[in-house]
């Protein structure tokens, strides 16, 4: 029997949380790559937050997805045809077609990965555009020093599982924040943060006072809303907020907080930034994490989910929380 592809297309645009409406998976031929371009078989496909602000017709720094079209993101597999001498059928690589198991890339656009120095999933997470996020957020961005209390919020996800890591390994007091009980716990006892707090429990400036008794000095924020809040309140003065992600307002509207002129009070720094602009930084973030993941000071938690199939609810699983630990990507073929 003939091959046969598959590919998620967004069918309208969400408001809110997406619904099963928005999407469509189709079965296409296997695409057949042009001059120059090379035909992948995707392994595993990265689901992350920023797709979703694709899937809104909105100006943003980001181009959105076209309605009727296959929606697109991280990906690695191998390659799966024979004409570019460059690219030998079986190659490890990575590329920005995601969301689909065949992908037809301009061979320009595909990146070798080496899959004997660390496992397919790791380019898609902690090797890969979460892992420069964290490095870039914490040492570029928030200048974190020895000595620092530093809150990471979302920290057991991808990118701020590495954050707590990394921040730890630079000599700072880590406070890191998670949904329910055993991801708080787990916090302290699989990744070796100092403090783990559970934002479901309530509270959470009591919690945040409770493991920072002499204030916060650099706020990782990947949430906002009231994660923003409890950290103003927190943080000391001249303290630096990275700010990295807002995730509670990409479904709905995220009012402001109301302690914002503590940023002028405390004379805080927050600053926005984007991984994109910082891809000159990857040499030297490879540099600093690729020896530690080999002798194990740095541990990468993933949530494997299996089939094509699955990656829409995958995907809405992680937008609310709960449901991964770690770097969240979908098997695609073995
Ligand atoms: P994660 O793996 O951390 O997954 C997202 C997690 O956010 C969820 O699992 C959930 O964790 C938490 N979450 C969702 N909604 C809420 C809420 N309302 N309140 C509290 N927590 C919530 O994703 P990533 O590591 O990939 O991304 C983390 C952040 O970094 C996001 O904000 C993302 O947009 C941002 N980012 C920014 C980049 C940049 O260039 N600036 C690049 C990459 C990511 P839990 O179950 O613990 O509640």
């Amino acid at each position: 029997m003939t091959e046969r592809a598959q590919e998620w297309r967004l069918a309208r645009r969400p408001k809110g949380y997406p619904v099963a409406e928005d999407v469509e998976l189709v079965e296409v031929d296997v695409p057949e790559p042009r001059p120059g371009e090379v035909l992948v078989r995707n392994a595993y496909v990265s689901v992350d937050p920023y797709m979703r602000g694709r899937m809104n017709d909105a100006a943003s720094y980001a181009a959105p997805y076209q309605l009727g079209k296959a929606m697109w993101g991280g990906a690695v597999g191998h390659v799966a045809s024979a004409d570019d001498e460059r690219f030998p059928v079986g190659t490890a690589v990575r590329h920005g077609k995601g969301w689909r198991t065949h992908a037809t890339v301009r061979a320009g656009e595909l990146e070798r990965v080496d899959e004997a120095a660390a496992p397919l999933t790791a380019y898609l997470g902690v090797l890969g555009m979460p892992g420069l996020t964290a490095w870039v957020g914490l040492y570029d961005i928030a200048e974190v020093r020895p000595g620092e209390t530093v809150w990471v919020s979302a920290a057991s996800g991808a990118v701020g599982s590495l954050v707590g890591q990394l921040a730890r390994l630079s000599g700072c007091r880590v406070i890191g924040s998670a949904g329910g009980p055993d991801k708080a716990r787990a916090l302290v006892d699989d990744l070796g943060f100092h403090a783990g707090l559970d934002h479901r429990a309530g509270d959470l400036e009591g919690q945040l006072r409770a493991a920072a008794p002499d204030g916060i000095d650099v706020y990782f924020e990947n949430v906002g809303g009231d994660h923003l809040r409890a950290a103003l309140a927190v943080l000391n003065p001249f303290g630096r907020i990275a700010t990295c992600g807002m995730i509670a307002g990409y479904n709905e509207a995220l009012p402001g907080p109301d302690n914002l002129f503590l940023v002028v009070a405390k004379k805080l720094t927050m600053r926005g930034f984007i991984v994109s602009d910082h891809g000159h930084r990857t040499a030297a973030f490879q540099r600093h994490v690729a020896p530690l993941l080999r002798d194990g000071q740095v541990v990468y938690p993933e949530t494997v989910v299996d089939g094509i199939e699955q990656t829409f609810k995958a995907f809405v699983g992680m937008l609310r929380g709960g449901s991964h630990t770690g770097k969240l990507v979908v098997k695609v073929a073995g």
